[in-house]
């Protein structure tokens, strides 16, 4: 199969959103009149994001869903990708599945593939992704305010439970990690979350390097504290009943949304969980200073020693 017959094949689909799509040297994209794009670009490499014998059909939908997440923690709405992608072999099981994984969150979002670039090599994935957002309406991280609740979605931690016992570092029944591996898997990006956020949210980040990490973005772009309430973390009843409540702080791959938001508007708050059916829980707020303080209960403070996962350290 020649490079432009597997691009024909698997990445060709039609392009509603574009005024040109695949096929010629470049795209042609019209964004909307008084929007801004929001453009982000998220690369997963074999042996460092996934296995190399990961299921593509999972893999397609993961190498979206990370950078729809970056969107959603902007506050933007998901209109073009591009991907690039390099392969070891053209090997047609294997792209039937990934396209079909890819293209079905493309669908949920009305996110059109408009271009990329396909060569051979180490397997290797690269999303750019194109969003559209009323300026002064975009999610940053730099808003955050002291006396702000700080806020995240869902739940913390089972997907760093699953790649735990992948790994061998725990053993989780066999239900326990179907469960987990889920949230390792398929994660969901809160991208109406996000479009709900806008102009209620002070700042906001998605939760990709575990939460203390990615609330360090917020507290050093925004240049304040935070106070984290540790029995407040929403974990799930498997992550409980294993006691590992610690990987909600810095475990990864939850692609959750953690935001900050004025206390006045906290019951605007619990409306949106309510109308998203997704639930937003009250984690912590954000004080005066540069410290992040988890405390237990009782008011104890924790040791926290790991702070998230950091390629380079
Ligand atoms: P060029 O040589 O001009 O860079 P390419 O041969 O790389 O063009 O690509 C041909 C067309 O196919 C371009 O429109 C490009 O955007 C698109 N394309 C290449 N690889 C992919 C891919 N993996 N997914 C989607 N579109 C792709
Ligand atoms: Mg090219």
């Amino acid at each position: 199969m020649s490079e432009f017959d597997l691009i024909r094949r698997y990445f060709t689909r039609a392009t509603p959103g574009a005024v040109l799509g695949v096929g010629d040297d470049a795209a042609l994209l019209q964004p909307t009149a008084g929007k801004v794009l929001a453009v982000s670009t998220d690369m997963l490499v074999s042996g460092t994001h996934f296995f190399p014998d990961a299921d593509p059909y999972l893999l397609g939908h993961k190498t979206l869903a990370v950078n729809l997440s970056d969107l959603a923690a902007m506050g933007a709405s998901p209109r073009w990708a591009t991907l690039a992608i390099s392969l070891p072999a053209a090997d047609e099981v294997w792209l039937e599945r990934f396209s079909a994984g890819f293209f079905e969150l493309a669908q949920q979002h009305g996110v059109d593939l408009v271009g990329g670039d396909t060569t051979r090599g180490p397997l290797n994935l690269c999303v750019t992704i194109f969003g559209e957002v009323p300026p002064q309406q975009a999610l940053r991280r730099s808003g955050a305010q002291p006396g702000d609740d700080i806020w995240v979605s869902g739940t913390l931690g089972d997907a760093a439970l699953a790649l735990a016992h992948l790994q061998g570092r725990i053993a989780l029944s066999e239900a326990d990690f179907a469960a987990c591996a889920q949230r390792l898997h398929q994660p969901q990006p809160r991208i109406e979350l996000g479009l709900a956020l806008r102009g209620v949210a002070n700042s906001a980040i998605d939760v990709s390097d575990g939460l203390l990490a990615d609330l360090g973005h917020i507290m050093e772009c925004s240049n304040v504290g935070a106070e984290i309430d540790f029995d407040a973390l929403p974990v799930s009843q498997v992550l409980r009943s294993y006691s590992q409540q610690k990987l909600a702080l810095a475990g990864g791959d939850d692609y959750e949304l953690c935001f900050t938001a004025p206390a006045a508007r906290a019951s605007e708050v619990r409306a949106i969980a309510e109308r998203l059916g997704l639930p937003l829980t009250r984690i912590g707020k954000i004080v005066a200073g540069r410290a992040c303080i988890v405390q237990d209960a009782n008011g104890n403070p924790l040791n926290i020693e790991s702070e998230g996962y950091d390629h380079f350290r």
